[in-house]
């Protein structure tokens, strides 16, 4: 595996190789399984994969958290190498980034609910690193998680009004054996926030299972006491949404996705279940 730290490099690199089909997986690092299953859907559908790993400080709306999100650099590019990932760029911030930056992108209202609501300017950040990796690797497909739906479907977005030319892959969220859905964030949970976290997916299938469009509002309420019952566990949101503009579910929504965010102990994880 080629490793870039610099935009240049890369570029002039890819330039070179000229490959018909460029694979992309953008990360923070501190891979697990469900990062390695985008590497493999990649390299089964292109001629190079590129990973990049990069701890977006824009996205971050707690600095406490930036400071503590892990950063296992060799540990990743082994699993990488493993992995059989063609190319890591692992920019440092100021080659991604002016001193004093000051721009974003406005893709609509999208960006203010669910998440954008608890981490606002979120997805600000997330836009303005996405579209600065992607016209750096220009590839022709980006392969993004089902795990963080909402931004699936912001980065979807902007791809779609600024005519970026490349194909979205959503990619099946890769869970532990009992549920709980792999996240960098998991490292953070003590032995008994671990077993509390279930809660998440369990409350997730137990809506898919009693699924009613006319409670839609009961089922929500349901959920919410269902998490808080649990010690330590502090639920922010559980909506049940429209799976293309995030609002609010009806009855004659077609498709439907049930998205969570809860605190378990210190740490925050999300998840969601699509329901039809
Ligand atoms: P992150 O490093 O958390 O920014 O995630 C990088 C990419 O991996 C994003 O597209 C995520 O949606 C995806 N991802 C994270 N966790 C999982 C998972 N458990 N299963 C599948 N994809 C995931």
């Amino acid at each position: 595996m080629k490793t870039f730290t610099t935009r240049s490099q890369i570029r002039q690199y890819l330039n070179a190789q000229g490959a018909a089909k460029v694979g992309f997986v953008p990360t923070m690092g501190a891979l697990h399984n469900g990062h390695i299953s985008l590497i493999t859907q990649a390299k089964q559908a292109n001629d190079v994969t590129v990973c990049s790993i990069f701890v977006n400080p824009t996205q971050f709306n707690d600095p406490k958290d930036l400071e503590k999100y892990p950063r296992p650099i060799e540990a990743d590019k082994a699993k990488l190498e493993l992995a059989g990932c063609d190319i890591l760029f692992n920019p440092g911030v100021s080659d991604m980034y002016d001193d004093n930056e000051q721009w974003h992108l406005d893709i609509g209202p999208m960006e203010q609910l669910l998440e954008g609501e608890f981490r606002p300017g979120h997805y600000q950040g997330v836009t303005q690193v996405v579209f600065k990796l992607l016209d750096i690797v220009k590839p022709t497909n980006l392969y993004m998680g089902q795990k963080d739906y909402q931004q699936f479907m912001i980065v979807s977005r902007m791809v779609e009004l600024l005519n970026i030319p490349v194909n979205m892959v959503m990619c099946p969220i890769e869970r532990e054996t009992d549920g709980l859905a792999m996240s960098s964030r998991n490292i953070h949970l003590t032995p008994a926030d671990r077993e509390h976290s279930l809660v998440l997916s369990k409350t997730l299938n137990w809506v898919k299972n009693n699924f009613d469009a006319n409670n839609i509002e009961v089922l929500q309420q349901q959920a919410m006491e269902k998490m808080a019952s649990i010690n330590d566990v502090v639920p922010e949101y559980f909506r049940i949404v429209d799976g293309k503009t995030l609002l609010p579910a009806n009855t004659n929504t077609q498709s439907i996705v049930a998205l969570t965010a809860a605190r378990v102990g210190k740490t925050r994880l999300i998840d969601n279940v699509l329901i039809k």
